[in-house]
């Protein structure tokens, strides 16, 4: 049987396992597996030669019982309206398990930002903020970064709607640059929540993890800073690192400084110095001790996962990882860190963006990446410790805990 890997199928087939063991009232099961709204637009753009372009974009407020709706925006050529649905999905689930009182929604435009120019990027942000502003805002939905956008893009979005509004509302958008309002430690904030995650994974399995081999897929804001991090952070020797172009190798360990700069200098990981080239699936199945995918959905399925050798997958990317490829590393007894837990932490340093603006009181790095530090060790034991109490894989787990917060919230409203 081919796989279904539609990323919507996939969240509601995730929800549906955790319901069932939660013995979910149906009605409330039946509320949560729909978006609550969505929006569908399209943006024309006057393109540099003179003609105009028309984009489809999307936004999707999942679910916002515990609070506004907060999710990124992602530029992408694949980008599809179920892909938003599951990843305003999953960031529904991420806020509770991160227990910040945020609900989840997500954004997307159809679109290669690698054929746009600069002006034509400008404006594609700015059009899609002129489609939305009406329906996001501190009190409604505050948009982020997600896989091709970038602190310069949420910028022209923050420009746009406040230019729109008349009012100075820095809060509105995440992942701003600092001299806007942007948060310090917000860059590496998604990276470093993981590493912390994976820090408590060695503590509860008695790894340690001085040495222990790594595994990076995905080299753009996320895996790049989780390369540097796991490193700085762990000592974690990290072997292996990919992008979309392909990967390299190296079993002594790769330079972070080095690669970075090759990164910065071409654009790509292949061909940097002192390493040997590999391809994504090759790194995917590595012997190693922590596998992180850090690029984009369905990387990790009934196909390769069999192969896959690694003791702990810490899921930075959303949606690596299918139902199938599941059930394999359930049986292979992987410690999957799951993705809505291991990559919160670039929403829980959002949410203490949005705090600083609303305070107009900001914090040093130290602080941030304390605060981090103490939401993502408690999340990841609660995910832990009902994993252990229900006997079910972590995925499950912290399914539980995001449902049972969410599924409350709900209640009390009297809406189901
Ligand atoms: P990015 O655009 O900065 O980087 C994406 C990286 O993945 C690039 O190196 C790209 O070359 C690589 N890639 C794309 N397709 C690939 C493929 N088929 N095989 C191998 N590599 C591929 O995006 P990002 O912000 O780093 O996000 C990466 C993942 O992390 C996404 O799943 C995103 O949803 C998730 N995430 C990001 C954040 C955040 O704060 N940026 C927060 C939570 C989750």
């Amino acid at each position: 049987m081919i796989e279904n890997l539609n990323p919507f199928a996939i969240a509601q087939a995730q929800l549906d396992e955790a319901a069932a063991v939660l013995q979910l009232d149906p009605d409330m099961h039946a509320f949560l597996r729909e978006p609550m709204r969505e929006f569908h637009f399209t943006i024309p753009v006057r393109m540099d030669d003179g003609r105009t372009r028309v984009f489809k974009a999307f936004r999707v407020q999942y679910n916002d019982a515990r609070g506004p709706g907060k999710g990124g925006v992602r530029f992408h050529p694949d980008e599809t309206i179920d892909t938003v649905r599951a990843l305003a999905a999953w960031m529904t689930w991420k806020t509770a398990v991160a227990d910040i009182p945020l609900g989840g929604a997500k954004g997307g435009v159809i679109c290669n930002p690698r054929e746009l120019s600069r002006g034509e990027l400008e404006r594609l942000s700015r059009g899609y903020m002129r489609n939305v502003w009406r329906f996001v805002g501190l009190d409604q939905d505050s948009p982020a970064p997600d896989v091709n956008t970038n602190a310069q893009i949420m910028a022209w979005m923050l420009d746009e709607y406040e230019t729109l509004t008349g009012q100075h509302e820095p809060g509105v958008i995440t992942g701003k640059p600092l001299e806007l309002g942007g948060s310090a430690g917000r860059p590496p904030a998604t990276a470093m929540g993981g590493i912390f995650a994976i820090r408590e994974t060695g503590r509860v399995l008695g790894i340690d993890l001085q040495g222990a081999t790594c595994a990076i897929q995905g080299y753009g804001n996320v895996g790049s800073f989780a390369h540097k991090l796991a490193v700085e952070i762990l000592d974690l020797k990290v072997v292996a690192v990919s992008d979309e172009f392909g990967g390299i190798y190296h079993a002594n360990g790769l330079d972070y400084p080095t690669i970075a700069a090759h990164v910065r200098e071409t654009g790509r990981v292949p061909d940097a110095p002192d390493a040997d080239a590999i391809s994504n699936n090759d790194l995917l199945t590595l012997d190693v001790d922590v596998l992180i995918p850090a690029a984009i959905e369905n990387q990790l399925t009934g196909q390769n996962a069999d192969e896959v050798r690694a003791r702990i997958i810490a899921e930075l990317a959303n949606g690596p990882t299918t139902p199938e490829a599941d059930d394999v590393f359930d049986e292979k007894g992987i410690y999957v860190i799951p993705d809505f837990l291991c990559n919160a932490g670039g929403v829980t340093v959002s949410y203490f963006e949005m705090v600083q603006n609303a305070y107009q009181f900001y914090w040093d790095e130290t602080l941030v990446s304390d605060r981090l530090d103490k939401k993502m060790t408690t999340a990841f034991h609660a995910v832990h410790d009902m994993a252990q109490r229900k006997q079910v894989s972590n995925r499950v787990a912290a399914y539980l805990v995001a449902i049972d917060r969410v599924a409350t919230a709900v209640r009390l409203r009297g809406w189901v």
